[in-house]
């Protein structure tokens, strides 16, 4: 779906498909060259990371696993609620396992640090993140993503995974949604 489908539902584009792509084919060959000669299962977190899952593992030049997750921090709003609950958990056993979580955006950082606290209480050997987009709420925070796309400023966004009231995942770009929508 592109800009023209969309009226005047996107402010403005912050991140374009071709940025998006480059961005993760150059993320990508990071992590062939860290992880060279390693294990490694992606973990990516529903529903907001299936884009970026899709197209970053796309560009790894390896053979690597796929599970997914689904947990809940935000409600149909635009604010963070600060709870997390598993909706969906993974099927593997990742016990020893190097894992890298793939997510879409980084914000304050709760479900990031508790996803991670949570994998690796279950043995995981390493944890590592790989977000699309980080907010700067995100540096309060102590969740480190070891791989970023692009930091934004703090705007609500969608596109490229990211909804509001489950719309707009569809775009291949990533843009701030018009506030007449949800103010
Ligand atoms: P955090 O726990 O880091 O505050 O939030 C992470 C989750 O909140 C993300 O996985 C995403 O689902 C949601 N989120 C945070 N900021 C945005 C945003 O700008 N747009 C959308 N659509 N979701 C967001």
């Amino acid at each position: 779906m592109d800009l023209s489908a969309l009226g005047n539902d996107i402010e403005r584009v912050v991140v374009s498909e071709e940025q998006i792509q480059n961005r993760l084919k150059e993320l990508a060959a990071q992590v062939n060259k860290d992880y060279e000669g390693r294990d490694l299962i992606l973990v990516g977190v529903l529903k907001g990371a299936i884009m970026a899952m899709a197209d970053f593992s796309r560009h790894l030049q390896r053979h690597v696993d796929m599970d997914w997750m689904a947990v809940s921090s935000y409600g149909a709003g635009t604010k963070s609620s600060g709870v997390v609950r598993i909706l969906k958990d993974l099927d593997s056993d990742i016990l020893g396992r190097e894992v890298l979580i793939v997510e879409d955006i980084l914000d304050t950082g709760l479900t990031l640090s508790w996803l991670t606290e949570n994998l690796l209480s279950r043995g995981a050997k390493s944890v590592s993140v790989l977000t699309v987009l980080r907010k700067p709420d995100a540096a309060t925070v102590k969740v480190e993503a070891k791989y970023v796309g692009f930091d934004i400023p703090s705007e609500f966004v969608v596109g490229y995974g990211l909804d509001f009231n489950q719309k707009y995942r569809n775009l291949p770009f990533i843009g701030v949604l018009a506030k007449h929508l949800y103010s």
